[in-house]
């Protein structure tokens, strides 16, 4: 069964300032996993993004370590401690990283993983060391939850990297969660991708991959197992996704392939980087328990700079219409990043 992916042009018909007629084409693109359109409004990208010019400077508060509970030796007086009904102890230590549960959770299990004892890391400059030892920390900990309640079984990965990205400490961290009730994304993406193995017996996001391998054009590179990739009709700036085919559970992944995953995002952060962008959104959701349809996806997407009056990128159009516009084709986002998996 191919997917279809669809693409209309539109032309908005104009007259210049200067009297001359002009037309400004916009692509409507159509996801062919959820079926949700968005924008490629070509023309906001002629404009110099404000605030995209260079890559802002540091925040203010990245030397103020002694204010932060992620600090050492604040992090062992500030930071809450892990239930012991989850037996797994007061927190999780994988390497340097630092697992604790979220003082402000989101989900019935939610937790928060630091990297390493860095306050302030620009991006694209963390040792991949340190994302794979927090990842495999969240992994740990998404297991001893499995273990001990297993009906919380959709679980996430998420990171907002600098407060644009809706980060509320500037202190790297990932977010962890576990919950009985599936969110939005996690609920949809079980049904398509039960949907599609029971219609065609085959897994979704490996025959998804299978067609963009065909086409290349927004396929970037490979680390290890992880094919990367732009998304077809982004809901962010430069919507990337690392696909794992075959693999549907957290717990199946190798050292390897932990190591692999920290390496690309490392790469993706460098190409943000060279974009001028320093905040992004990064998930991977995955489904535990007898769950075996829905393949790993991680997703990776720039947000509005963190830098002084830099406008939000969710405008009434986003917020209101439900139709993400960005300003470049993801081709070209594919044929940029490519340099960075080289
Ligand atoms: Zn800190």
């Amino acid at each position: 069964m191919a997917f279809t992916f669809s693409t209309r042009t539109e032309t908005a018909r104009i007259v210049d300032p200067d009297g001359a007629a002009i037309d400004r084409p916009i692509e409507i693109r159509t996801n062919p996993i959820t079926g949700r359109t968005s924008r490629i409004t070509f023309s906001r990208g002629m404009e110099n993004e404000p605030g995209t010019q260079r890559l802002p400077d540091p925040p203010p508060d990245s030397r103020a370590t002694s204010e932060c509970p992620f600090c050492h030796p604040q992090l062992e007086r500030q930071t809450p401690r892990l239930a012991s009904s989850l037996d797994a102890g007061e927190r999780l230590v994988q390497g340097e990283s630092v697992l604790f549960p979220n003082l402000f959770p989101y989900a019935a299990y939610s937790a928060v993983s630091l990297f390493d004892r860095r306050h302030f890391v620009e991006i694209g400059t963390a040792d991949p060391a340190t994302y794979r030892d927090s990842l495999v920390n969240c992994r740990n900990y998404l297991e001893c939850v499995c273990n001990q309640d297993p009906e919380a079984r959709h679980l996430a990965i998420t990171q907002n990297h600098l407060p644009s990205a809706g980060g509320s400490l500037l202190h790297p961290h990932l977010q962890v969660h576990a919950d009985r009730v599936p969110a939005n994304h996690l609920r949809f993406l079980r049904q398509r991708a039960d949907a599609h193995l029971a219609a065609t017996g085959s897994y979704l996001f490996s025959d998804y991959l299978e067609q963009e391998k065909a086409d290349g054009r927004r396929m970037i590179g490979r680390c290890g197992r992880w094919y990367w990739l732009a998304a077809y009709a982004p809901e962010g700036f430069y919507e990337l996704w690392a696909l794992l085919p075959g693999i549907t559970s957290l717990f199946e992944l190798s050292a390897a392939d932990w190591s692999d995953l920290a390496r690309g995002i490392i790469n993706a952060q460098k190409f943000y980087r060279r974009l001028n962008r320093n905040g992004y959104n990064l998930g991977l959701l995955a489904i535990a328990g007898d769950h075996r349809s829905l393949e790993l996806r991680l997703v990776m997407l720039a947000r509005s700079n963190y830098a002084p009056w830099v406008r939000n990128d969710h405008t009434g159009f986003e917020v209101m219409l439900g139709d993400m516009a960005t300003f470049s084709p993801p081709e070209e986002t594919a044929r940029r990043a490519r340099a960075f998996w080289a």
